[in-house]
C-alpha cells in the first residue's frame, strides 16, 4: 500500500455489466505518479491500434492524483482520458470541482470504463458499493436536470456526479463529460465517448469523514501545506487568481493583441471593455472555490435579464469570453452568461463551440452559408440570438448543426473550395484563445500539443507576450515549449490546477510527505518527459507524425491586419524552424517519431516493438 493513494482502481465493463476492483501496481505509482501519468501507461497498453473512439472498445477512464482531497490547494481535480473521438489522438482532459475528490475519498484513484451498455445507465459509486443503474428516465435531459435528479434518486443530498448532456448522447464531438454544473472534462470530445458507452452519469457517495487514504506524514504535510499556502497562495504571483482569475487576461490578451476576434480575423476587439474583468465585477455575487481550495479564483455571476432570465453562474472563465465573445463578435457580457450557463447545460466545450460558431459566421458573411441552409438564423457576428441557437442546433445534430457538430475542420471540409483557408485548428481541435501572430511559440505549442491545439501542454505567451522573449523570434522557443510541456505532464499527474505557481522543488516536497516516495526535481522531470514521449508514441502508432504538426492557413499566410502586431503572419519558414529545432532538441526524427535511443532513456523501450508506421526509423 502506498501512502497517497486508495491503492484501488475500478473496472467497468458495461457490455457484460461487470465491475471489478482492482490493486493500483506500485510501479505504475513510481514511474508515472497519477493522473495524466497513468492514463498515457493503461491507454497505451490496453487500447489496440486505430479503433472506433465512439466504438466500444474505447476506454474512458478517470483518474486522481496522490494530491487530490488532501488538502493541497489546488488540488481538487480528476483527470478524463480516452482516444479522443475529435482528432483521433491521446485525449487527456482535465476539471475542478468536486466530484473527483469523492472517487478518491470513496476508495478509488480511477475508473476505467469499457464496453457500450445495452440501454442508457449510470454507475452509482457508494463507497465500497457500486452498481450499474437504469438512466432511460434521463434520455435527453441537460447537465443541471440530470444533477439534480440524480442526488435525489441516490438518496444523498451530498453525491456529486459527472454527466453528460444531450450533447453527449448525440455524439456531438465538441461534447464535454460535465461535474457539479460548471466544471469541464471539454476538450477533445469526452462526452461523445461516455455518450457512446450509453452511460449518462457517474454518481459517487462518498463518507468524507472517513477518507480511504492516509497520508504518510501528516503533521510534516500539515506544517508544509500552511507555509505554502502562506508564501505562494496568498502571496504575490497568485493575487490575480484570488482577485478576477483568469477574466483578467481578457484585457492583457487585447492590449498585446491576440485577443481572438472574429473568428481570428482580429486580435484586437474594439468592444473589450464590455467583456473585460471590470465588467464581470459588476455582475459577481462572490467568489468560489472547488474542494478546499485556498485559492478560490472562481468568480459566481448572476444576472436578472429580461430576454435571458434569471441566471446564476460559476464562470465565465478567460477562455468561454474570448471564443464564446469577441471570437463570435458578441460584447455583450450578460448574454456570454447566459451562453455559458446554456452550453454548461448541454454539455459541452466552449472553447470549440466558440470556434465553430464563429467560424459559421464568417462563413455566412462570405456568402459561403446562407439562411437556407441555416434554417432561417441570420449568423451575423454579434447576433447573440444566433449564437443561442445555433449551439442548441449542433447539441440536438439538427440541420447544419448535424455538420457542425463535427467542428471546425470537418465543416470546412463539407463546405469545399477555400474554406479551409479560414479552418482555425490543429490536428482537428480549434484553437485557444491567443493568436499565435503575437506571440509565435504559441504556434509550436498548439502544433506539438498531443491531444490538437492546446494551451495547456505549453503556454510560452507567458514570457513573450506577456513577458520578456521577443514574440515574433523562433530563437529559443522550441527549448521553452518542451520545457512546459514536460512541467505540464506532471502537473497534470499530481494532479494540479493550472492556476498554481508550483515548481519540481515544491511538488517534490508534497510527494515525499503524502506518499512517503523521494523523488529529485530531475527525476521529475524525467517523469514529464517520459509521459510526453509516450502520448507521442500513442499518436505515432496511430498514424500521426510531422504532416499533423500544423498551423492553419490565416495563421500562416494571412498578417493580422489590426493592433500592436499589424503585419505579421507566422511564416511556415520561422515555423517549420521551431519545428526541427523542437524535434532535435526531443530526440525525435525528422518526421517526429521518438527515437529509440530517447525511448530508452525514458524506459521505454519495451514499447517501440509496439509502434509500426511507415516512416519510422527503427
Ligand atoms: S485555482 Fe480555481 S479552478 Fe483551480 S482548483 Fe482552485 S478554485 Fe478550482
Amino acid at each position: 500500500m502506498v501512502s497517497g493513494y486508495a491503492n484501488r482502481l475500478l473496472y467497468v465493463d458495461l457490455t457484460k455489466g461487470k465491475i471489478k476492483k482492482l490493486r493500483l501496481a506500485k510501479s505504475l505509482i513510481k514511474q508515472y505518479i497519477g493522473g495524466k501519468g497513468f492514463g498515457a501507461r493503461l491507454l497505451y497498453d490496453l487500447l489496440p491500434p486505430h479503433i472506433d473512439p465512439l466504438g466500444p472498445t474505447n476506454l474512458l477512464m478517470f483518474f486522481t492524483g496522490p494530491l487530490t482531497a488532501t488538502g493541497a490547494p489546488a488540488t481538487a481535480r480528476s483527470i478524463v482520458i480516452t482516444k479522443s473521438p475529435k482528432t483521433g489522438t491521446f485525449l487527456d482532459s482535465n476539471s475542478g470541482g468536486f466530484w473527483g475528490c469523492w472517487m478518491k475519498m470513496a476508495g478509488y484513484d480511477g475508473i476505467i470504463i469499457t464496453g457500450r451498455a445495452p440501454k442508457l445507465s449510470y454507475i452509482y459509486i457508494n463507497d465500497g458499493s457500486v452498481e450499474i443503474r437504469d438512466a432511460e428516465h434521463l434520455k435527453g435531459f441537460g447537465v443541471y436536470a440530470t444533477i439534480d435528479s440524480l442526488v435525489k434518486d441516490v438518496g444523498d443530498k451530498d453525491a456529486k456526479v459527472a454527466a453528460i448532456g444531450p450533447a453527449g448522447e448525440n455524439l456531438v464531438k465538441l461534447a464535454a463529460v460535465m461535474n457539479d454544473y460548471h466544471h469541464a472534462h471539454a476538450r477533445g470530445g469526452p462526452g461523445a465517448v461516455m455518450g457512446s458507452k450509453r452511460l449518462k452519469a457517474i454518481v459517487v457517495s462518498a463518507d468524507t469523514s472517513n477518507p480511504k487514504f492516509e497520508i504518510a506524514d501528516p503533521d510534516g504535510f500539515k506544517e508544509f501545506n500552511r507555509d505554502f499556502i502562506k508564501e505562494v497562495v496568498m502571496g504575490p504571483s497568485q493575487e490575480w487568481a484570488r482577485t478576477d482569475g483568469t477574466p483578467i487576461i481578457v484585457r492583457a490578451s487585447n492590449n498585446v493583441g491576440v485577443l481572438p476576434t472574429r473568428n481570428f480575423q482580429q486580435g484586437v476587439f474594439e468592444d473589450v471593455d464590455k467583456i473585460d474583468a471590470e465588467t464581470l465585477r459588476k455582475y459577481r455575487t462572490s467568489k468560489g472555490a472547488c474542494y478546499r481550495c485556498t485559492i478560490a479564483c472562481r468568480n459566481i455571476t448572476k444576472i436578472k435579464d429580461e430576454k435571458w432570465g434569471e441566471i446564476t453562474l460559476d464562470g465565465p472563465e478567460y477562455e468561454t469570453i474570448g471564443l464564446g465573445g469577441s471570437n463570435t463578435g458578441l460584447g455583450d457580457f450578460k448574454a456570454i452568461i447566459a451562453w455559458n450557463s446554456l452550453v454548461d447545460d448541454l454539455g459541452m466545450d466552449t472553447i470549440s463551440l466558440g470556434n465553430v460558431i464563429g467560424y459559421a459566421m464568417e462563413a455566412y458573411e462570405r456568402g459561403l452559408l446562407t439562411k437556407e441552409d441555416t434554417g432561417g438564423l441570420e449568423l451575423k457576428f454579434g447576433n447573440a440570438d444566433a449564437q443561442m441557437e445555433l449551439s442548441k442546433m449542433i447539441a440536438k445534430r439538427e440541420g447544419i448543426g448535424d455538420v457542425l457538430a463535427e467542428g471546425v475542420r470537418e465543416f470546412a471540409l463539407w463546405l469545399g473550395g477555400d474554406a479551409y483557408k479560414f479552418a482555425i485548428e490543429t490536428k482537428g481541435l480549434e484553437y485557444p484563445a491567443y493568436d499565435p501572430r503575437g506571440s509565435i511559440g504559441m504556434a509550436l505549442a498548439y502544433a506539438t500539443s498531443d491531444r490538437g491545439a492546446c494551451h495547456m501542454r505549453a503556454w510560452p505567451i507567458a514570457e513573450e507576450a506577456f513577458g520578456d522573449m521577443d514574440p515574433f523570434t523562433p530563437e529559443g522557443k522550441a527549448e521553452l515549449v518542451i520545457r512546459m510541456q514536460n512541467f505540464n505532464a506532471v502537473k497534470w499527474s499530481m494532479v494540479f490546477c493550472d492556476f498554481l505557481d508550483i515548481n519540481y522543488e515544491k511538488m517534490a516536497e508534497y510527494l515525499k510527505l503524502v506518499t512517503g516516495m523521494e523523488y529529485t526535481p530531475k527525476d521529475l522531470e524525467t517523469v514529464g518527459e517520459r509521459i510526453y514521449n509516450l502520448t507521442r508514441l500513442f499518436n505515432v502508432r496511430e498514424g500521426f507524425s510531422r504532416k499533423d504538426d500544423y498551423i492553419p492557413y490565416r495563421i500562416a499566410h494571412e498578417p493580422i491586419p489590426t493592433g500592436p502586431n499589424k503585419g505579421f503572419a507566422v511564416s511556415p519558414e520561422k515555423f517549420q524552424k521551431m519545428l526541427d529545432e523542437y524535434y532535435k532538441l526531443r530526440g525525435w526524427n525528422k518526421d517526429g517519431v521518438p527515437r529509440k535511443k530517447k525511448l530508452r532513456e525514458l524506459r521505454l523501450g519495451r514499447d517501440i516493438k509496439k509502434v509500426s508506421i511507415p516512416g519510422a526509423s527503427y
